[in-house]
């Protein structure tokens, strides 16, 4: 019988009030149940923010430092449990072994590093317009916040929302993917084996339909930290700003990488081979369209779908080149938009089906896909596919490689291949998109530097990762002291 996990409330592990609970399958293999979660309803989320809040006082009032400690306790407790925690996310999640490996490093790395940045919280002081007085500003945390995160990053993305959260002092109820929540249970382990006082993390598994009203419009949640599809997103956003709490959503992208006739087609296809089928192009940074310069576009089809032809796919476990898909809608959604591509009149290069004997049973694997001959108007070329999926489409010059990479309503991440100094320098210009780079895949972020998306990728509020993480869960007070 699988282990089953409780919500955690107060320091305590709890069952859901309903009883219910749901499983979390292997999706490389189906048979395999990874363990069971609590199915929580509103009133569980109600217990958990009335936890948070009762801690919240307590957890502000303690020196910076002191909460850092707390946090670097989690970072070395997790550290010692990476083999057990990569594993968990392989069989959760589906990814390959040493993207697993390097996302849960990734995770211990974050709490470091907002343990230091927890001694550094401050303000700033400024000349006063007259004597005896003194004109400062301080940063205070918000009080308490929720946190929403989706199964694709389950380890990163709960870790770069909850330690700046914890560093600035304010308290936490965590709401993971119900497709992945272990990575998440074991973050909160760590916390709590660090010392973490009751209440200052809660977490609370069950249906987003079901939870996401108490956690965005709850009177005693002063913010939400969002992190998923657009279209969820946006619905979270419309219920926190309705009760004026401070909301940041980052959501779906629809990423270009550009290939210059400069560009070195054996590295241009390494990057978009990287970029569009690790973690099984199921990443919000995944490249998607390749938009390719004339010049160049026949030589770099044929290179493309060679590469995508060796690709290996395999049980996450054994360390593939690309896993499985993480759910049957998933690989359903991935299976419908070949078939809409192809309806399209794009033509499919290579792969596109779906993997189903021997070892691939019972799993939910797709061979990766090249499509070739895609207009930047079709479906294929616009809505996020969330699978290893790369439309290849033609552009005759750089005004039109600017238009196309541009024309879609997402704008999270963007890159180009070039050896033309100018040309990478006006990319950087004009491209719409958070993250912007040359020479390199859209995927891979340094954590000490903002991320976030434009247009319908983010709310554009705040921007997660670095000192950016804090600004989000911090206010400032404007002090002025007369003496
Ligand atoms: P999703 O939007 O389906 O779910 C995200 C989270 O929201 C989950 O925890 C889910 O349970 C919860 N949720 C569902 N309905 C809700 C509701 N009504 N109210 C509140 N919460 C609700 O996304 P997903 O399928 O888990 O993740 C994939 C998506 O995430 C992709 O679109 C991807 O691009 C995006 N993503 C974006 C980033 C980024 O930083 N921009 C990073 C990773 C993933």
């Amino acid at each position: 019988m699988e282990q089953a996990f409780g919500n955690f409330v107060n320091g305590e592990w709890v069952d859901a009030e309903s009883g219910d609970t749901f499983e979390v399958v292997n999706p490389a293999d189906t048979a395999d149940v990874v363990a069971r979660f609590q199915r929580s309803t509103a009133a569980d989320a109600e217990d958990a923010i009335e936890a948070a809040v009762a801690a919240q006082h307590e957890w502000a009032n303690r020196p910076g430092p002191e909460r850092g400690a707390i946090l670097n306790r989690a970072s070395q407790e997790l550290a010692s449990r990476k083999e057990e925690a990569t594993e968990m996310l392989v069989r959760e999640e589906g990814k390959a072994r040493s993207e697993a490996a390097g996302e849960v490093q990734r995770a211990i790395d974050i709490f470091a590093y907002y343990a230091q940045k927890s001694l550094d919280l401050g303000g700033v002081v400024k000349s006063p317009s007259g004597r005896n007085k003194e004109l400062s500003t301080k940063r205070e945390p918000l009080g308490t916040v929720s946190i929403i995160t989706p199964w694709n990053y389950p380890i990163a993305i709960p870790a770069w929302k909850l330690a700046p959260a914890l560093a600035a002092g304010n308290t936490v109820v965590a709401k993971p993917a119900s497709e992945a929540p272990n990575s998440t249970r074991i973050l909160v382990e760590c916390l709590a084996e660090a010392g973490l006082p009751d209440g200052v993390v809660n977490f609370v598994t069950g249906p987003g339909s079901e939870l996401g009203a108490p956690l965005t419009t709850h009177a005693e949640i002063d913010a939400v930290s969002f992190t998923g599809s657009t279209s969820v997103g946006t619905s979270v956003a419309q219920a926190a700003s309705e009760g004026l709490k401070r909301v940041q959503c980052e959501m779906g992208g629809k990423n270009p990488t550009v290939v210059m006739p400069s560009a070195d087609i054996d590295e241009a296809v390494e990057i978009l081979g990287v970029g569009a089928f690790g973690t099984t192009g199921q990443s919000c940074t995944a490249a998607s369209r390749a938009i390719v310069h004339e010049d160049v576009y026949d030589e770099f089809v044929d290179a493309m779908v060679e590469y995508a032809e060796d690709i290996v796919v395999g049980p996450g476990l054994d360390d593939p080149d690309v896993g499985p898909h993480v759910s049957q809608g998933e690989l359903d959604s991935t299976l419908e938009y070949i078939d809409i591509g192809v309806d399209e009149g794009a033509t499919l290069e290579t792969g596109g089906e779906r993997l189903a004997d021997g070892e691939y049973d019972d799993g939910y694997y797709v061979r990766p896909a090249v499509f070739s001959d895609v207009d930047n108007d079709m479906r294929i070329a616009q809505e996020e596919i969330f699978g290893p999926v790369l439309s290849v489409i033609e552009a005759s010059d750089f005004e039109d490689v600017l238009e196309l990479a541009n024309d879609v309503e997402f704008g999270l991440s963007a890159s180009i291949v070039t050896q033309d100094l100018t040309e990478a320098n006006e990319f950087l210009d004009r491209i719409e998109a958070g993250v912007a780079k040359v020479n390199e895949k859209t995927t891979g972020l340094e954590l000490h530097v903002p991320f976030g998306g434009y247009k319908q990728s983010s709310t554009n509020t705040y921007r997660e990762q670095g000192d950016a993480g804090l600004d989000f869960f911090t206010a400032t007070k404007t002090i002025y002291r007369n003496y």
